[in-house]
C-alpha cells in the first residue's frame, strides 16, 4: 500500500526532508487552513493519508525533536478525527530512533500563543498545528495520520534566540518520520482477526485482582502487595493507582500492615517472616497453585524426591521449591533432565510449574525416565486448565494465521508459553504489552491475524490491539472457540463479606 501513500507537507522545507523516505508521495501542501482546504478540495486521496511536518508543543515535558503523533486530530469546531493506528505508528517512529508521544493534535485557523496555548494544553492536546483538521477533512474509510516533530514548547516563548535552533533540530528529524510513514503505510490492508477463545482472565487472576481490591476497600489504602499481584504491567498500574503498594520483600512492608500473597504463590519461609512481623495477610495464591505446594509438601513428607519441572526465578517455582528444599530437584529443560543424578531413592515424583507447555513437559517427562524409569506422575495434571485452555484455543487459530499476536507481560509465563506454541506451528508470532508494541513491519503483506491473551492480560488490552490494526484498513473480526470456561474460586474469608 506504500504506493498509495500521501503525505502533505505544509512547508517547502518539510517536503524536502520527507522526501529522502518518500519520493514523490510527499505534497507540499502550504501553510494554514486557506492552502490546506484548497488541496482537499482539487482531490481527496483514496490511499492512506498522513499529515506531517513541525508544530507547537504544548505540554512541558515535551522538547523540541520530540515526536507527536495524534491519537485524534481535534478540529476548531469541537469535533474530532481519530487517528486509531497511532500505537502502531508510534512503534514505528521508535524503532527510528525518536522520541514519541501519542496523544490528540489541535489544529487552529492560526497560530496560537501564551494563554491561548496553555488553554489547549489544558483539555489534554499535546500539539498544535494550523493544517492537520483541513487537510484530512472527514477521511471516511481510509487510514490516516498526523505526526508533528515540536519545534518550540512551552515555557519557551514562539519567537526566542533558541527558536531557528529548535527548528532545525525539528527538521533534522523528518527523514525518520518518512522511514517510520512507509513502513505503516506498508501495512495498511484489509484484513480478518482471529481471536482465540478462551484468552485473557483465568479464574485464579479474577480472584487475586478482586481479593486486592476488596482489601482496599475493607483495610484502606495502602495495602501492600508482595511481588507483581499477577504478571501483568496494566493490571499492576491500575491497583497501584487504587491504593496497592506493590513490594518486593515483606521487610519493605511495615509490621502490623495488611500485606497480600501474589497469586503466584509464597514459600512457607514467606509466610513464617510475615508472622514474625504480625502482618495480616490475605492470601491470593491461587487453589491450582498451592494443590502444587500441597503435592510437593506430601512427597517429601514421606521421604520421596520431588523432581519440579518449571523455570528458575520465577515466583511460582521459588515458592513450590521452598516447601521442600532439601527434597527437591528443579529441572529446567531437556539438557537439565538428561544431567538428573541418581535420586538417594525408589520415591520420586514429578511435579510441575502450573503454565508451562503440555509438549514442553512430555518432552521432559521422557527424557526424565530415561534417567529414572520408576519416575511417577503427579497425582493430577499440574498444568492448569486455564493454560491447556489458552494453548488449545491458540493452536486453532494458528493453523489459520500468518501471525500471531499474543497480548501479555513480558514475565508472563504462560503468555511466552502461548507465543512458542505459535512458532511450534509455525507461525511467527509476538509477545506484545498493548497495542504500543505491536510493529507495522510484521503487519506488511499479513492478512489474517491470530489474537489471543496470556490469562493475566485483562480484555480491554485485547480490543486495543484489535481497534490499532483496525486504523490500518477494514477488519473482519472472527472468534474461535474451543472451550467455555465457568470456572470460579472462592475468597479468602478475610475478604469475603466485602
Ligand atoms: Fe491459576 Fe492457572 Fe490462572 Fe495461574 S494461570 S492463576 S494457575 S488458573
Amino acid at each position: 500500500m506504500t504506493d498509495d501513500l500521501t503525505v502533505y507537507a505544509p512547508l517547502r522545507m518539510e517536503a524536502t526532508r520527507l522526501r529522502g523516505a518518500l519520493g514523490d508521495r510527499v505534497v507540499r501542501s502550504g501553510a494554514g487552513p486557506r492552502r490546506s482546504a484548497q488541496v482537499r478540495e482539487r482531490g481527496v486521496p483514496a490511499g492512506p493519508v498522513a499529515v506531517a511536518g513541525i508544530g507547537g508543543g504544548l505540554v512541558g515535558d515535551l522538547s523540541a525533536g520530540d515526536v507527536v503523533v495524534a491519537t485524534e486530530v481535534r478540529r476548531p469546531d469541537g469535533t474530532s478525527l481519530p487517528c486509531p493506528s497511532a500505537p502502531l505508528l508510534a512503534r514505528a517512529l521508535r524503532r527510528h530512533g525518536l522520541t514519541v508521544r501519542p496523544g490528540p493534535v489541535v489544529s487552529r485557523p492560526r497560530i496560537v500563543h501564551g494563554k491561548e496555548r496553555d488553554a489547549l494544553a489544558a483539555t489534554g492536546a499535546l500539539a498544535v498545528d494550523t493544517e492537520s483538521a483541513w487537510l484530512l477533512g472527514d477521511a471516511g474509510e481510509v487510514p490516516v495520520a498526523c505526526v508533528r516533530v515540536v519545534a518550540d514548547a512551552p515555557p519557551a516563548p514562539l519567537v526566542h534566540p533558541r527558536t531557528a535552533q529548535a527548528v532545525r533540530l525539528a527538521l533534522g528529524r523528518l527523514p525518520a518520520v518518512g522511514a517510520a510513514l512507509r513502513d505503516w503505510a506498508a501495512a495498511v490492508a484489509p484484513r480478518r482477526v482471529l481471536l482465540a477463545a478462551p484468552r485473557s482472565f483465568c479464574a485464579g487472576v479474577e480472584r487475586a485482582i478482586d481479593i486486592v481490591e476488596r482489601a482496599l476497600d475493607i483495610y484502606g489504602a495502602p495495602v501492600y502487595v508482595r511481588k507483581q499481584i499477577v504478571h501483568n504491567a496494566s493490571v499492576v498500574a491500575q491497583l497501584a493507582a487504587a491504593g496497592a503498594v506493590f513490594v518486593e520483600e515483606l521487610d519493605e512492608v511495615p509490621q502490623g500492615s495488611t500485606v497480600v500473597f501474589s497469586a503466584h504463590g509464597v514459600s512457607p519461609e514467606v509466610r513464617a517472616e510475615a508472622e514474625r512481623r504480625s502482618l495480616e495477610v490475605v492470601d491470593a495464591t491461587c487453589p491450582l497453585v498451592a494443590k502444587v505446594h500441597q503435592e510437593a509438601r506430601r512427597i517429601a513428607r514421606r521421604g520421596g524426591t520431588v523432581v519440579l519441572i518449571g523455570h528458575a526465578g520465577h515466583e511460582e517455582v521459588e515458592g513450590t521449591l521452598g516447601e521442600a528444599p532439601e527434597r527437591t530437584v528443579l529441572v529446567q529443560d531437556r539438557a537439565e533432565a538428561e544431567r538428573l543424578p541418581p535420586p538417594d531413592t525408589d520415591d520420586v515424583t514429578y511435579v510441575v510449574q502450573t503454565t508451562l507447555s503440555q509438549d514442553d513437559v512430555t518432552d521432559l517427562v521422557d527424557a526424565l525416565r530415561r534417567r529414572v524409569p520408576h519416575l511417577a506422575d503427579p497425582p493430577s495434571d499440574d498444568i492448569c486448565y486455564a493454560t491447556t485452555n489458552r494453548q488449545q484455543a491458540l493452536r486453532a487459530v494458528a493453523a489459520s494465521a500468518e501471525l500471531v499476536l499474543v497480548v501479555g507481560s513480558a514475565n508472563s509465563s504462560n503468555g511466552n508459553r502461548l507465543v512458542e506454541v505459535a512458532r511450534r506451528s509455525g507461525v511467527a508470532a509476538h509477545l506484545v504489552d498493548g497495542p504500543d508494541d505491536v510493529d507495522p513491519q510484521w503487519l506488511a503483506g499479513v492478512r489474517t491475524v491470530g489474537i489471543s491473551a496470556a490469562a493475566s492480560t485483562p480484555p480491554e488490552l485485547v480490543d486495543a490491539v484489535v481497534a490499532a490494526i483496525g486504523g490500518l484498513g477494514p477488519v473482519e473480526v472472527t472468534e474461535r472457540r474451543t472451550t467455555t470456561e465457568d470456572i470460579h474460586f472462592t475468597l479468602p474469608r478475610e475478604v469475603r463479606n466485602a
